[in-house]
């Protein structure tokens, strides 16, 4: 990937960098580190500028966590509650399904079409592009619970694995080396690098919609405003926060079935919430597999969905979980 700035090891970028950043996340200059952001071995952990919380980068993340009070302002209807409630189901899926399970583990196979379409259904819950999120994830799991994970609750903290680690420059810039074999897709480079198209898009969607609502069956009582605020910014944090829970709760809370060396934990509410990832002990254990409830009790919403989007013909290959994991699993080790 081409890189338009200069890093600098050890200093703040300047303030017109740093708000370029917002635009074009490839100019943002913040990758402290050399030249690999989390990637980067040589930089020291924690350190104290790549390890700081740069508000001023967060701002639009911040502010959008603050907006949610504009609900007492829009007001409520179960029209715009169900538009946030089905944002939420699909965005969630998009993350769990297809940044995770495709773009980060490669456990099916798809067109370079319909894998356009998943990466833009990612980029619709604002949690940067599928490069930067499969590159980062990728690294969580070379060092699961070490001292270089970014996320780890036991090395940083509740907080810093939530949603602090991304919030610090050592996680603003794309982990190339991780992502090698997603970089020469340039359709894929240009989500991450302008990862705020398809957010704001979605968000001009629903006020579109709601106004389109209030026209076609004032009855409902919704507005264009009222949408916009539940099915975007309510809608967006509530995803937000379901998919910390992996990174943070799924590393504390629950039990592990298999001795993964790691912290990671089975949670069947973790599971619920974000449709399938709570199986996070499991998924540790055998990332490779596109399912990660292992057993038909263990419910993994996300893997139901991708089997009806194979029996659609449009991804394949999914891969299993092998005979001799189920019998380690069953043996208890
Ligand atoms: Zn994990
Ligand atoms: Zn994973």
């Amino acid at each position: 990937m081409q890189r338009t700035a200069r890093t600098v090891i050890g200093a703040r970028p300047s303030l017109p960098a740093r708000i370029l950043a917002w635009l074009d996340a490839e100019r943002s200059a913040v990758d402290v580190t050399r030249g690999g952001g989390v990637d980067a071995d040589a930089t020291p952990m924690p350190d104290p500028v790549a390890d700081r919380i740069d508000i001023l980068r967060c701002l639009p993340f911040i502010g959008l966590h603050l907006a949610c009070g504009l609900v007492f302002i829009a007001g409520f209807s179960w029209a715009a509650l169900t538009v946030a409630v089905l944002l939420y189901l699909g965005r969630m899926f998009a993350i769990t399904g297809f940044y995770h399970r495709y773009f980060s583990h490669r456990t099916f196979r798809t067109s370079r079409a319909f894998q356009l379409v998943m990466a833009i259904a990612g980029a619709a819950a604002a949690q940067r592009g599928p490069l930067w999120w499969a590159g980062h994830h990728r690294h969580h799991h070379n060092h699961s619970d070490d001292d270089r994970d970014t996320h780890s609750p036991a090395r940083r903290g509740f907080w810093m694995a939530h949603m602090g680690w991304f919030m610090t420059p050592r996680a603003f810039s794309v982990p190339e080396r991780l992502v090698r074999d997603w970089v020469r897709y340039p359709e894929l480079r240009m989500l991450d690098r302008f990862d705020w198209v398809v957010p704001v898009l979605l968000a001009a969607a629903c006020f579109a919609l709601g106004v389109g609502l209030d026209l076609a069956a004032p009855g409902l009582g919704t507005s264009g405003f009222q949408v916009f605020v539940w099915g975007f910014i309510v809608s967006t944090v509530c995803v937000y926060h379901a998919t910390y829970t992996i990174n943070s709760l799924a590393h504390r809370w629950g039990r592990q079935r298999f001795a993964t060396g790691d912290d990671s934990r089975n949670n069947m509410l973790l599971a619920l919430v974000t449709l399938g990832e709570g199986w996070h002990n499991n998924h540790h254990h055998f990332p490779a597999s596109t399912r990660q409830g292992f057993y038909w009790w263990e419910i993994d919403l996300t893997y139901y969905g991708l089997v009806l989007l194979r029996w659609l013909g449009l991804i394949w290959d999914l891969r299993p979980v092998p005979a001799q994991v189920l019998e380690r699993s069953r043996a208890g080790s």
